[in-house]
């Protein structure tokens, strides 16, 4: 899936992966019964089901700009043996010929571990930017819920990866609706966390919209398939709803954090409402 292509108006995404991680099948669909889950997620001898990592780089034609940040290099030994650190970004946008260097913007669509890992990299005892050049960009009310989250995600949170840099002033917040260059958006959707952003392409009349953990993957598009680790599982719900209202009717193309074999697709209903893949 890595190196995967599609052209939105005037601008190229390219899919790239930092790999495939575990997660608890339980966790990874929530009151879905495993009976039925475990049809479109094979899980392992611990109940793990793989799960992707992916980001996404949008070449507008003046910035290179790369959506989320994969897991990153720095979890706790502990951490590495629950979920496996794959650690593969890096070597992915390598292999699009893209550098670090060359990343003008980072936007992360909410600040659990698994979605802004790659922000930095440790050095010495503190933590650097790995891109260099780059701005970053990350919900407003994300980062004020991360300097006291309630322990039941707590574990998610790693102030190693957006401290220094909101400390440094590399990490602009971001308000609901805000635009970071043209074409370029968020949008809050509250359920998973409460201040979750996905963000908004537009270029040509064509849209796209990273919408992160609100749908993580492919099999997550009913609107009753929600995760365990969402927070609010009601408002995902009604976010999905709100979601698909625009989405159908104008035809966005929904990428997907979380799918390990499909980056992005267009989402339909068929003429039972069932939600499913369609070709763009
Ligand atoms: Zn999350």
């Amino acid at each position: 899936m890595p190196g995967q292509r599609v052209s939105l108006g005037d601008f190229e995404l390219i899919a790239v992966s930092d790999g495939i991680y575990r997660l608890d099948g339980g966790g990874y669909f929530g009151v879905v019964p495993k009976v039925l889950w475990e049809k479109k997620a094979r899980p392992d001898d611990k109940n793990r089901v793989p799960t992707g990592l992916n980001s996404v780089i949008v070449r507008t034609g003046k910035q290179t700009v790369l959506i989320e940040t994969g897991i990153g290099n720095k979890l706790s030994d502990k951490m590495k043996d629950i979920y496996g650190q794959p650690a593969q970004l890096l070597e992915n946008l390598s292999a699009e010929g893209i550098a670090p260097e060359e990343i003008d913007i980072v936007i992360n669509s909410h600040l659990h571990f698994d979605h802004c890992g790659w922000n930095t990299v440790r050095k010495g005892e503190g933590a650097v930017p790995t891109f260099p050049r780059a701005k970053y960009f990350a919900p407003e009310g994300e980062w004020n819920y991360s300097r006291h989250p309630s322990p039941r995600d707590a574990i998610s949170f790693i102030t190693a990866n957006y401290d220094p840099l909101v400390d440094s002033g590399r990490m602009k917040l971001l308000k609901d609706g805000e635009e970071i260059v043209p074409g370029i958006s968020v949008r809050t959707f509250p359920g998973h966390t409460a201040h979750m952003q996905a963000i908004i392409l537009r270029s040509g009349g064509k849209t796209a919209c990273y919408i992160s953990d609100l749908i993580p993957s492919s099999a997550h598009m009913d609107l009753a398939w929600g995760m365990s680790f969402d927070l609010y599982p009601l408002e995902v719900i009604e976010s999905k709803k709100r979601y698909y209202a625009e989405s159908v009717r104008e035809k966005w193309l929904t990428l997907f954090t979380h799918d390990p074999e499909i980056p992005w697709g267009y989402i339909e209903p068929d003429e039972r409402g069932k939600m499913r893949l369609v070709a763009g």
